[in-house]
């Protein structure tokens, strides 16, 4: 070995003991099966695609299958399952346990046991998929290492004792097989004998399940990243209409970690949650039945006292500093706009929190004047960050 080569191999090797991947604990399974789907997903599909191209049959089954999936794990896996946000019938129940079962994230019960220690701990160190310990370790990370003892899955009492959850735990992998994989192939050989077999197994089978997988993923890692915190800034979880795009609706996280027994993520009107809105379908047809949600009053108080935290934190900052920061008549008018709306903020704030104590109801129309001035005082205080950083 040349001097050039000796360096290399000692840079390699300085290399690897920096990074410190404690093999012996690594997840081989789940880990080779992450690789190797991605790589097919991003090299195998696209060959496909470019050699036989892609009919409406394809397409058709590829959109279905990313739907029925992806809403196995969001309405099935997570708002029944790991929340009980609702009741289902049988067929709901046997649907989303099926095909949640083919975006292989485990059986449901693994899954919700998870996922409510994530609640429970979230960013801290009994966090599964902790935020804190970086944002790849929260998105697929935390797959790879089996870094702890094993967990007991002593929080999901309540779903062992349904007997279809039971039955999808026993033969999870193998639904995940058969109907994720061997189903879609099987079907695409109907259609066009081989080519139309490994089209579907390459596109509805093997992408589909990276594409699901990943937007999942990003529930632990973007939605605790990217985002505002209008309800609770105690937590990393945040709020996003495009994360919500990417994630079923579930990117409303914010408003999730607030209040996680909601079947709303996106609990406004005009939000984007696709969960939502199959769980509204299904209810009016009569599948799902005693749908929780939280009283607007209570979310109201949540948004009230988020923004009265964040206008305190404001004065209380400037207060320590002393001197005012910039010597200009916008920021005097803004100072006493922000004391104005906090003087009436607070009395508002009052009323409501006795209103969610009594558990009496307020008008819409109040609700809806008290929630244009938590936004308005939210608006006031970015406008006096940005005065603030122009100046500065
Ligand atoms: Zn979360
Ligand atoms: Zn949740």
């Amino acid at each position: 070995m040349d001097v050039r080569g000796a360096i290399l191999g000692a840079r390699l090797s300085s290399f690897w003991m920096k990074i410190h991947i404690p093999f012996k604990r690594v997840n081989w399974i789940t880990t080779w099966f992450l690789i190797l789907t991605f790589v097919i997903a991003v090299i195998g599909a696209p060959l496909y695609l470019w050699h036989y191209g892609i009919d409406a049959f394809q397409l058709s089954l590829f959109v279905f299958y990313f739907f029925a999936t992806g809403m196995g794990i969001t309405l099935g896996y997570h708002r029944l399952y790991a929340h009980r946000a609702f009741k289902a019938s049988w067929p709901v129940r046997i649907a989303t346990l099926v095909f949640g079962a083919c975006a292989f994230e485990n059986s449901a019960l693994d899954w919700a046991s998870d996922h409510r220690r994530h609640h429970k701990h979230v960013d801290q160190e009994e966090d599964p998929y902790d935020i804190s310990k970086g944002f790849l370790w929260a998105h697929i990370g935390w797959l790879f290492f089996k870094l702890n003892a094993q967990t007991p899955m002593d929080n999901v009492s309540d779903m062992r004792k349904d007997p279809l959850v039971m039955w999808q735990h026993r033969w999870v992998q193998v639904i995940a097989v058969v109907v994720g994989f061997f189903l879609p192939a099987a079907l695409g050989f109907l259609w066009n004998g081989w080519e139309g077999a490994l089209g579907a197994f390459l596109l509805a089978g093997v992408t589909r399940v990276v594409v699901v997988q990943h937007s999942t993923f990003f529930i632990n890692s973007l939605c605790h990243t990217i985002g505002k915190r209008p309800y609770c800034s105690d937590t990393s979880a945040r709020d996003s209409w495009l994360m919500a795009i990417l994630t079923f609706g579930e990117g409303y996280h914010n408003y999730h970690h607030s209040f996680q027994h909601d079947y709303r993520n996106g609990v406004k009107k005009w939000q984007i949650d696709p969960t939502k809105w199959a769980i509204w379908v299904y209810h009016k047809v009569g599948l799902i039945s005693d749908l929780r949600r939280v009283a607007p009053e209570k979310i109201l108080l949540a948004e009230l006292k988020e923004a009265r935290a964040k206008a305190e934190a404001k004065i209380a900052k400037l207060a320590e500093a002393g001197v005012e920061p910039i010597s200009c008549p916008r920021w005097h008018n803004a100072m006493e706009s922000l004391q104005e709306l906090r003087v009436s903020f607070s009395e508002n704030y009052a009323e409501l929190e006795q209103a969610v104590a009594d558990r009496a109801r307020i008008s819409r129309k109040v609700l809806d004047q008290w929630r244009a001035q938590a936004s308005e005082l939210v608006t006031h205080l970015a406008a006096m960050d940005r005065l603030q950083a122009a100046y500065a």
